[in-house]
């Protein structure tokens, strides 16, 4: 899960601005996280309590609101009892990295990452996204080596990782079907971590969420470094980083 935050963390500075040139700092003074961060650690906390998505998820985002949401999720956390509204945005698969954690076998990742998404992304495009992401991590922990990882991914769900096509110039897309699709194939396509990230945050656009996607499922693939790690537990707060704690905790008993 703290690939993801970090890849929220280093993409920051770059949403909604030019791609970045090849061999930008990871860490800048001007880096740090944003919604990607406070959804994923909110459902990290849920899965590891009572399982309500939706009151974990505003009860994250209340506390930090200023932190770049769309103006309909905004509304949404913001209104008690909303019902989904039909989004097929990104924001169901940058905020599922846990489920690839605790998920068991596939039929649960399936489950789990479609009940976190459906609280609010409730429009298929979403649900899938996050399923991919959840079983590409579940998968990669298990040890399938990238190959199979990338054919298992493309069959389960029909997306193009050719990277030629995958990782070509894209404009400003929020879609979970244009976003889940070059993260992995970033990861897929890299040797390691930052490799991965720095793929995803290159292509610009929603750059955050990008390199949180890419990193949450390249943590599982190629492991993250430490001092990667440990930068991007700095520029947490408090509460953030209890749950990442509680998290790790979690996971170092299971295996
Ligand atoms: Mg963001």
């Amino acid at each position: 899960m703290l690939g993801a935050i970090a890849g929220d963390i280093i993409g920051s500075r770059f949403e909604g601005e030019p791609a970045p040139r090849p061999g930008f700092a990871l860490f800048h003074p001007d880096c740090r996280f944003t919604d990607d961060t406070v959804c994923t650690v909110a459902i990290a906390a849920a899965l590891m309590g009572d399982r309500d998505y939706a009151r974990a998820l505003r009860a994250f985002v209340r506390r930090h609101p200023d932190r770049g949401y769309g103006g309909m999720f905004r509304r949404w956390a913001h209104t008690d009892h909303a019902p989904p509204y039909g989004s097929w945005g990104n924001g169901a698969p940058m905020r599922v990295a846990a489920v690839g954690w605790l998920a068991a076998d596939e039929a649960e990742a399936r489950d789990l990452a479609a009940a976190q998404s459906a609280v609010s992304h409730d429009h298929p495009d979403a649900i899938a996204g996050a399923q991919a992401v959840a079983l590409a991590i579940l998968w990669a922990r298990r040890g399938q080596p990238v190959p199979a990882l990338r054919a298992r991914i493309v069959h389960a769900f029909g997306y193009d990782l050719r990277p030629e096509t995958a990782l070509a110039a894209r404009g400003f897309d929020v879609s979970a079907a244009g976003t889940v699709p070059p993260a992995l194939a970033a990861v897929f396509e890299a040797t390691d971590w930052e490799g991965a990230v720095r793929t995803a945050v290159g292509l610009g656009g929603d750059a955050d969420t990008l390199g949180c996607i890419a990193g949450a499922v390249a943590e599982a693939v190629h492991g993250l470094p430490s001092d990667i790690a440990r930068t991007a537990r700095a520029c947490l707060t408090e509460d953030l980083d209890a749950v990442v704690t509680q998290f790790a905790t979690l996971l170092s008993g299971r295996h």
